[in-house]
C-alpha cells in the first residue's frame, strides 16, 4: 500500500476537507472529478513498478467514468509518457473499462465485497453512506446485482435494505 497525501496540493477542496462540499449520492455523475486524481495516482505506481521490474499497472476505472483523466485515449498516452520518463516497459490496465459498478459486483459474489471501500468522506474507518460513490455502491448492489450489500455505512438508514 502506497500513501499519497494530497492536502497540499488540494488544499481545502471537498475530497480533504469532507462535510457539505462532498457530492451527494444524487449528485450528477461527474460531480466527483478529483482534478489529476489518475495523474497523481500512477506516477507514484509506476515508479515503483519501475523499481522492482513489475510491467503491469491496474486500473478499477468503469464504463460510467465521465473524468477526462479515465479515457482509452489518456491511459495510452499516460502509459507512453511514464515508459518515456522510466525507460520502462509499462502495460496499463483497465479490467473494468466496459462494465458498470453493478457487475463488478456481481462479478465479486463470492468475495467479502462488504471489506472494500470506496466512499469519498468516511467516518472514521465506515464509510459515510450518502455520499455519491457510496451512491453508486449502494444502486450496485440491490438492484442489478442481486445480493445485499453488508456494508457497514455510518449514516443511520443507509444499511443496505437487501
Ligand atoms: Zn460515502
Amino acid at each position: 500500500m502506497l500513501d499519497e497525501p494530497v492536502a497540499e496540493v488540494y488544499g481545502d477542496h471537498w475530497s480533504i476537507a469532507g462535510g457539505p462540499g462532498v457530492p451527494g449520492a444524487e449528485a450528477v455523475n461527474h460531480a466527483d472529478y478529483l482534478p489529476g486524481r489518475n495523474v497523481l495516482l500512477s506516477a507514484k505506481a509506476a515508479i515503483w513498478c519501475r523499481l522492482r521490474d513489475v510491467e503491469t499497472l491496474c486500473f478499477g476505472t468503469l464504463k460510467a467514468n465521465p473524468h477526462p483523466d479515465s479515457t482509452a485515449e489518456f491511459f495510452r498516452e499516460l502509459e507512453g509518457v511514464l515508459n518515456r520518463a522510466l525507460d520502462g516497459r509499462l502495460r496499463i490496465i483497465r479490467p473494468y473499462e466496459s462494465l458498470s459498478k453493478a457487475e463488478v459486483i456481481r462479478r465479486g459474489a463470492d468475495l467479502p465485497l462488504h471489506l472494500t471501500f470506496s466512499c469519498n468522506d468516511p467516518v472514521g474507518d465506515r464509510p459515510c453512506g450518502v455520499c455519491i460513490k457510496c451512491g453508486e455502491r449502494r444502486n450496485g448492489f440491490p438492484r442489478a446485482a442481486g445480493f445485499p450489500d453488508r456494508t457497514p455505512y455510518a449514516a443511520a438508514g443507509t444499511d443496505a435494505p437487501g
